[in-house]
């Protein structure tokens, strides 16, 4: 067996790519401009959304989103306990409080009755995530949403392209933000866009990334203290390259999400993702649940060691020191176990059938050595 190391995350970045920025230096343009208008176009018109605003990064686009929806100091937000910190970050951030609910060890997601059991008096909006690029239930967490009067923010950070049942993920209610960090579907380097059907919402969240500046006859007047939140036409462009690629990177994830699937589900003690019916899926992150017996840190360490990049699954954000809730690891029995027991294999698009078999050979070795 080869020893050279299969990556955790490769970016598909060429040529296209090079050519985008080489244009957008000649040009002199370098900040937001036309190129970044041409990406929030083609992102808007993936999602089957009306506007789309470009930030920074996701945790950009989130805070972004609350701070624009007036979410703030008194107000409590819902968010998975199974997910990347930066959901609850931004939610602190913006000066509210976040409050963590369960999900679903199947899927990973958050469900409206696991949402639902973490809304206080004080919750203003819900936050659910697509983990991994596995869209939640959202329309039944928009019928909640519906009845409680709560704003949506869908952290679809790693679900662009993304669909249930025909539907996008960050078409649904308020809100959709997404990710261009290098580990997600496509990538800019760092960089993040809100989606949006609310003209009004999107005029809001354009100026507030802005400095707070609206457009004038003119000079811009200044309504607000806004942020710099802006993604340069350096960063739009490599975006729209990525644009041209996302369909054959997504089918490329599915097909050897759906290989490596087939050598996993093999192995004694591990559990492969689960697809339901009418879900397209991006496999952002390949994750797998190994059972209580086994020892997920030695796993991890025995991939490793023999040059497959594996890493844990994602965070539980309810035991990370900064929140730090230990009395709420009985009460959300499936994030407690996907922190614990969950880990990433190694998923992209560059992978070989020959890379796969040598991540489930390594993976069964590792397992076997605890049993
Ligand atoms: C990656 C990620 C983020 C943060 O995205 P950035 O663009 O790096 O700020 C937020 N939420 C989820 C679920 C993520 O996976």
């Amino acid at each position: 067996m080869s020893n050279e190391r299969i990556r955790l995350a490769d970016p598909a970045l060429g040529d296209a790519e090079l050519a985008a920025i080489d244009g957008v230096l000649r040009s002199g343009y370098l900040t937001q401009g036309p190129v970044v208008a041409a990406f929030e176009r083609r992102v808007a018109d993936e999602v089957g959304a009306d506007f789309a605003v470009a930030t920074s990064s996701c945790t950009t686009a989130l805070h972004l989103a609350l701070h624009a929806l007036g979410v703030g100091p008194g107000d409590d937000v819902v968010v998975p306990a199974f997910t990347f910190p930066a959901t609850a970050n931004a939610v602190r951030q913006a000066g509210a409080e976040p409050r963590f609910a369960d999900v679903d060890p199947a899927t990973f997601a958050s469900g409206a009755d696991h949402l639902k059991a973490a809304v206080t008096v004080n919750t203003r909006a819900i936050m659910p995530v697509d983990p991994f690029g596995y869209p939640a239930p959202m329309s039944d967490i928009v019928a909640l949403a519906d009845e409680m009067g709560l704003f949506v923010i869908e952290d679809a950070a790693c679900a662009l392209g993304a669909r249930r049942d025909g539907k996008a993920c960050g078409s649904y209610r308020d809100v959709g933000c997404f990710s261009f960090h290098p580990r997600k579907v496509i990538t800019t380097g760092e960089g993040g866009m809100v989606t949006t059907n609310d003209e009004a919402l999107a005029h809001r969240l354009r100026q507030l990334s802005r400095h707070g500046a609206e457009v004038a006859d003119r000079w811009p007047t200044f309504t607000a203290a806004g942020f710099n939140y802006r993604l340069s036409d350096i960063h739009g462009a490599v975006g729209l390259a990525q644009m041209d690629k996302l369909d054959q990177m997504l089918a490329s994830r599915r097909r050897l999400a759906g290989q490596l699937s087939a050598m996993v589900q093999r192995i004694d003690g591990v559990r492969t993702p689960v697809t339901e019916p009418g879900v397209e899926e991006t496999f952002q992150s390949y994750v797998v649940f190994l059972d209580d017996s086994l020892d997920r840190d030695r796993v991890v360490d025995e991939l490793r060691a023999a040059g497959v990049e594996a890493t844990l699954g994602t965070y539980g954000v309810h035991l990370e020191p900064f929140y730090a809730r230990p009395e709420l690891a009985d009460a959300l029995p499936g994030a407690t176990a996907a922190a614990r027991q969950t880990l990433t294999l190694p998923m992209h698009t560059r992978l070989r059938s020959t890379d796969l078999e040598r991540i489930a050979a390594t993976l069964e070795q590792a397992v076997k050595e605890q049993s």
